[in-house]
C-alpha cells in the first residue's frame, strides 16, 4: 500500500528529488525516488536496515550524486553544480547532525561551533563570537573552551547542533543524531535539535530506526528497498513553543 503526501500547492518545495537512483556495484540503494520538501518541514525518514535511508540523505544534502534523476534545493539543480560549488552549498545552506556528533577531538567546544563559519570565510574573531552565542542558547556557556574528550554524550550532541545551526542553514541533516545516546538524553536531544531547527525556521530530514525519535517530525518517509513506501503525516510530539516556553 502507497500513501501519498500531498504538499500544499501554494509552498513551493525547498528540497526536491526527482527520480533519483543510485547504485553501488550490484547494489540498487536508490531505486527512483521522487520527494519534496517543504521549508521549515520535518522529517523522518525510517526503514529496514539497507533500504537506502543514509544514501538518499547523502543524495539529498549533494554529498553524493545520484546516477539518474535531479536533486533541486531553492531552485538550483545540485546534482548538476561541480564540486567546489555544491560543497560551498553545504556549508553554507545545510547543516549536519551525526550519530556520535563528529566533533574534532583537538577542538574546543567553540572552535567546533566556529568552524562551518570559519570555512566559509566568516573570520576567527567573528566565527568564535558566534559560536559562543549559539553555544549560550543551547544552554552550553560554560563548556566553551572543553574539548569533546571532556564531556557526556548527551553534550556532545549538543555540541554537535550547535555546530549544525550556527550558519542559520535552511535544512538540517541528521543521520541517527540520537542512537548513541540513552533514552532519557535522546529524548532531550531531540527535543532542543527540534526546538533549535523551530526557532531557525529551517527544514530537518532526519533517518532514524526509532519510531519515538520519529515523532518529533512533522511527517514519515518510510524507505523499502530504495524506494519510498509510505509519505504521512504525523502529530509531532511536542511544538518549538512548548519546548521553549
Ligand atoms: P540504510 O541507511 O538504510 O541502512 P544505506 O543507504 O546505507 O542503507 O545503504 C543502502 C544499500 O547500499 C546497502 O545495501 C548498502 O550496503 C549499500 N551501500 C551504501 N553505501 C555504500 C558504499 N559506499 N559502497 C558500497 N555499498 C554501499
Ligand atoms: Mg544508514
Amino acid at each position: 500500500m502507497i500513501e501519498q503526501h500531498l504538499s500544499p500547492a501554494s509552498t513551493p518545495p525547498l528540497l526536491q528529488t526527482r527520480g533519483i537512483t543510485k547504485s553501488f556495484g550490484q547494489v540498487k540503494a536508490l531505486a527512483g525516488v521522487s520527494v519534496s520538501i517543504a521549508r521549515g518541514e520535518t522529517v523522518a525518514i525510517m526503514g529496514p536496515s539497507g533500504s537506502g535511508k543514509s544514501t538518499l540523505l547523502h543524495c539529498l544534502s549533494g554529498v553524493l550524486l545520484p546516477d539518474q534523476g535531479e536533486v533541486v534545493f531553492d531552485g538550483q539543480i545540485v546534482s548538476a553544480l561541480k564540486d567546489r560549488p555544491r560543497s560551498h552549498l553545504r556549508l553554507s545552506r545545510f547543516g549536519f547532525v551525526f550519530q556520535d556528533g563528529q566533533l574534532i577531538p583537538e577542538l574546543t567546544a567553540r572552535e567546533n561551533v566556529a568552524l562551518p563559519l570559519m570555512l566559509t570565510g566568516t573570520p576567527r574573531g567573528k566565527a568564535m563570537n558566534a559560536a559562543d552565542d549559539m553555544l549560550g542558547r543551547l544552554g552550553l556557556a560554560e563548556l566553551r573552551t572543553r574539548r569533546p574528550g571532556d564531556m557526556s554524550g548527551g553534550q556532545a550532541q549538543r555540541t554537535a547542533i550547535a555546530r549544525a545551526l550556527v550558519t542559520h542553514p535552511s535544512v538540517v541533516f541528521a543521520d541517527e543524531p540520537s542512537g548513541a545516546l540513552d533514552q532519557a538524553t535522546g529524548h532531550e536531544m531531540m527535543q532542543i535539535l527540534t526546538a533549535t531547527v523551530a526557532m531557525a525556521g529551517a527544514s530537518l530530514v532526519l533517518v532514524t530506526h526509532d519510531i519515538n525519535v520519529a515523532r518529533w517530525c512533522g511527517r514519515l518517509l518510510e524507505i523499502r528497498d530504495g524506494l519510498v513506501h509510505t509519505d504521512r503525516r504525523l502529530e509531532p510530539i511536542a511544538t518549538a513553543a512548548e519546548v521553549l516556553r
